[in-house]
């Protein structure tokens, strides 16, 4: 499929969706299983924000886009512990946090590689045993040592409804999830602010951006299906 897509098929996509987002929102382009040709078309279009679900593929695009200047990566996959150190040499953004244990791993590291990544703290408001993710009150009990962590600003919540909601319950989710970075915002914490929320996929990310979403993640509406 994305062999036939031309950069002009590329750009009116994107021109499109952006017509529609408040300029608050950021597009985050997921490009996982996308070849790099496409993904250049994106840049050409203007966007600079790419999501990867997994870092070795990232890492294997990174080097082939290595001339285009500018551009900041995302992830958006779960991260193994063994992998932090990958993953912070190759994404200035990881959405995919989903647990204090991570949590620290991230910190210790980034201390020791003197850099400070963004994260987004992953959560379900609905029970959901196919993704990872804090339940509401684990991540709430989890907090205090969270705002421990001072190597990393923990900038806001990201979240992935369950699958097949209707759209009324898709957006009670991400509203649900709007309502929680509120909370949060509204407690003390140090290192912990909530000014982003990542919602919002090909499907649902109109949903989303009513809901408050300042990121969206969509990959097929872009791009095509994949493999
Ligand atoms: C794959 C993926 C997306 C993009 O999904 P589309 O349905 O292609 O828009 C967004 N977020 C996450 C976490 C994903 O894994």
């Amino acid at each position: 499929m994305t062999g036939s897509l031309s950069t002009n098929v590329i750009a009116e996509r994107i021109r499109r969706i952006q017509q529609t987002l408040p300029d608050s929102v950021r597009l985050i382009a997921v490009t996982k299983q996308v070849p790099v040709e496409a993904i250049r078309f994106a840049y050409e279009a203007g966007l600079r924000d790419f999501g990867e679900s997994r870092i070795q593929e990232a890492a294997e695009k990174q080097a082939k886009l290595h001339d285009l200047p500018n551009i900041t990566w995302h992830l958006i996959g779960h991260l193994q512990s063994n992998k932090v150190n990958k993953a912070l040499d190759h994404f200035q953004w990881i959405h995919s946090l989903d647990s204090l244990k991570l949590a620290q791993r991230i910190d210790t590291l980034a201390a020791t590689l003197g850099t400070k990544p963004n994260v987004l703290l992953q959560v379900k408001v609905l029970p959901d045993p196919t993704k990872y993710g804090w339940t509401v009150d684990d991540l709430l009990s989890d907090l205090p040592a969270l705002d421990q962590c001072c190597n990393i600003n923990i900038v806001g919540l990201m979240a992935i409804p369950p699958y097949g909601l209707s759209s009324t319950e898709t957006l009670a989710v991400f509203n649900r999830t709007r309502e929680l970075a509120e909370k949060i915002r509204q407690q003390d914490w140090l290192h912990i602010t909530m000014q982003h929320l990542s919602m919002g996929m090909s499907e649902d990310y109109p949903l989303a951006v009513q809901a408050g979403a300042t990121m969206i993640r969509p990959g097929r509406i872009l791009f095509g299906e994949r493999g």
